[in-house]
């Protein structure tokens, strides 16, 4: 019994002490606690868990150390009665907890160079999955999303965020609460970054206006596009392709502005619901774009049922997304996917078709397009969280515009080249026939000169012909009867017994006279004198408008020339021995004039048969 009391007693004794010894330690670890409350950093010290950060003016730091993360808790301040383990950021709550669909408090102690105490601090967060709640020494600071302990209350949003803060001392406790329900990602996966608020800023700002750059450009190849099919069209040029490859790059310039790192939300004050169905929309409406220039390019891409039934489901994911909550849309979405593999087969098939018939193609805009599905087909497997990646759309999709500024730029200047050339050559045509007909129609004007000419000239004498002595009497006649003080002398000369001279000398000899008989008459008269070849040996002379009371001693002039030229003649059947001439002269002026030129001619010809009569030798005139 009493060993019974014995052992109940120790028992108690040992339960008291037990009782005891745990009461110790918990009033041991509330004291250690309550000592280090007024200055926790030193407590943190000492347990380890203060990260020093760097940074210095210009630099910014990644918001990297340890930390103390609350499971399934949301807290605002650390807590030394709840269970907490430590861990290092970034991470997601699969890496800490199995599994992304989870909630919690991470709690992390900063110590900041002293020289930054009192200045603006920014925290730079990129976009995170899920939601998050940011506390600074207990006060809320910014939030994004909702966080919640199950689906219904946690909402998502993305959206790159930064916190401003100001430090009274170089500590500082940072409390982040999280809370993620979709399957692949979750968690502070990304990593923040902290520094002085005007380099966060900054470099918040390249990120954003680099990005706006890119969309810049690539809405600026789209916008390029469209204007280049629109005035194609207007010049009657087949254009419907072009016009849809220019919304395309419009539609991926615009989605690429609304899906990762959600650029939007540093331009625009969209409410994130509406920034989430943009991305959606976007996407569709620059999928849909794109199905359709492969239609148009080619049936054989996209055959016409799985085209229309592409726009069909896009009909819907579009209507859906405009009037439904993500939940629902984003689901749609998914299940609209499952679409893709059946377009994708067709333009893997039509490509193989375009290869086998050994067609010509573009091997840029293949590889353009391959890039493209890719990317599509990854990113929205991302999107739908199914893969665990980073979203490539916005490079590749910004490569692909880049691609096609290439190509076009290329293709426009070997075009504008080309067609430089042939221009320059048309010129360079143009100029030579231009010189070509010049030269022939100078030349065929010198010929027509030569001609007319030629036609004027007796080709033995050098004289005037018949033909243009016809002309020019006719002319000078009319002109005589019309002007007032006009005169106009015509005077027939035949060679004297030329028959005979003939005989004697023979013809080529009789030739050579009448040519030297021209010369001499020709240098006997005024240059403003006519003289022309009538007709075998007998000549004419025109004189205009040389007074009458001169006319008869000019012509006197010529019969004395040849007189003295003495030209040998011993066959003549007078006294003789020379080449002599006989003239016969008729004249006129306004107030004595013939009815015609025949009446004209017909009374010098009346003159010469007189002066042939009277002797030879010499001249016989007669005015009207
Ligand atoms: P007349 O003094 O009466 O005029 O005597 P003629 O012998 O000159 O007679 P006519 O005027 O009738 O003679 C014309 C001659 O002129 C005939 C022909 O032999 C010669 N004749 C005509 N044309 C040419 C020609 O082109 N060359 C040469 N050599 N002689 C010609
Ligand atoms: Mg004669
Ligand atoms: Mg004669």
């Amino acid at each position: 019994m009493i060993r019974f009391l014995d052992t109940i007693k120790k028992s108690i004794n040992f339960s008291r002490l037990f009782i005891l010894a745990c009461l110790c330690v918990f009033t041991w670890k509330n004291h250690v606690w309550a000592q280090y409350e007024s200055a926790p950093e030193s407590y943190y010290l000492h347990q380890k868990l203060l990260n020093s950060i760097e940074f210095s003016d210009n630099s910014t730091t990644p918001l990297k150390g340890y930390w103390q993360y609350y499971p399934k808790q949301f807290i605002v301040k650390p807590s030394s009665v709840l269970k907490s383990e430590t861990t290092s950021l970034p991470i997601s709550f699969k890496e800490l907890t199995g599994t992304n669909q989870n909630y919690g408090t991470f709690v992390g102690h900063f110590k900041i160079p002293k020289q930054y105490i009192g200045r603006r601090i920014a925290i730079f967060i990129p976009n995170e999955y899920g939601a998050y709640r940011m506390y600074l020494n207990g006060d809320f600071m910014l939030r994004l999303g909702e966080v919640g302990k199950d689906a219904k209350s946690h909402k998502t949003e993305n959206a790159p965020k930064m916190a401003f803060f100001v430090l009274e001392k170089e500590y500082f406790t940072l409390t982040i609460q999280a809370s993620n329900f979709d399957r692949l990602h979750g968690g502070l996966e990304n990593p923040m970054r902290i520094g002085i608020a005007k380099t966060v800023s900054r470099q918040f700002q390249q990120l954003m206006m680099s990005i706006g750059l890119i969309c810049g450009a690539v809405l600026g190849v789209g916008v390029f596009t469209l204007m280049f099919s629109v005035f194609q069209g207007e010049i009657g040029r087949s254009s419907i392709r072009v016009f849809v490859f220019g919304i395309f790059i419009l539609f991926l310039a615009l989605h690429n502005l609304f899906s990762a790192p959600y650029a939007y939300t540093a331009f625009t004050d969209l409410s994130w619901i509406w920034g989430r169905r943009l991305e959606y929309l976007f996407t569709y409406f620059a999928i849909a774009t794109f199905l359709s220039y492969m239609y148009l390019l080619n049936r054989r891409y996209l055959h016409p049922i799985v085209y229309y039934v592409a726009m069909a489901i896009f009909i819907v994911d579009i209507v859906v997304t405009v009037f439904t909550e993500p939940e629902m849309f984003e689901r749609l979405g998914f299940y609209s996917f499952l679409f893709s593999p059946v377009v994708l087969l067709n333009f893997a098939y039509g490509f193989y078709l375009t290869l086998k018939l050994k067609e010509p193609y573009s091997s840029t805009n293949v590889w353009a397009v391959i890039l493209l599905c890719v990317t599509f087909l990854h990113d929205f497997l991302l999107t739908l969280n199914l893969i665990d990646s980073f979203n490539l759309s916005f490079l590749s999709t910004s490569f692909y515009a880049l691609l096609i500024m290439f190509q076009q730029s290329k293709n426009y200047a070997h075009h504008t080249y080309h067609i430089e050339q042939l221009n320059n050559n048309l010129l360079e045509l143009n100029n030579s026939l231009d010189n070509k007909v010049k030269e022939r129609t100078s030349q065929l004007h010198r010929l027509n000169e030569q001609l007319e000419r030629q036609i004027q000239i007796d080709a033995l004498t050098g004289a005037y012909n018949r033909r243009a002595l016809n002309a020019e009497i006719q002319r000078l006649f009319t002109l005589t009867q019309n002007h007032r003080n006009h005169t106009l002398a015509f005077a027939m000369l035949d060679v004297d017994y030329f028959k005979n001279y003939n005989d004697y000398y023979g013809h080529l000899k009789g030739d050579v006279i009448l040519k030297d008989l021209v010369k001499v008459i020709q240098q006997a008269l005024p240059s403003s004198a006519y003289v022309a070849r009538y007709g075998g040996e007998e000549f004419a002379i025109i004189l205009h408008n040389v007074p009458s009371a001169v006319v008869l001693n000019v012509l006197q002039q010529v019969l004395d020339a040849v007189r003295q030229m003495q030209m040998e003649h011993l066959n003549r059947p007078d006294q003789k021995s020379y080449v002599t001439l006989s003239m016969g002269v008729a004249w006129m002026d306004q107030d004595h004039e013939y009815v015609n030129i025949h009446e004209l001619m017909k009374a010098a010809d009346v003159q010469l048969y007189a002066a042939k009569h009277a002797g030879r030798d010499q001249y016989q005139a007669r005015r009207a």
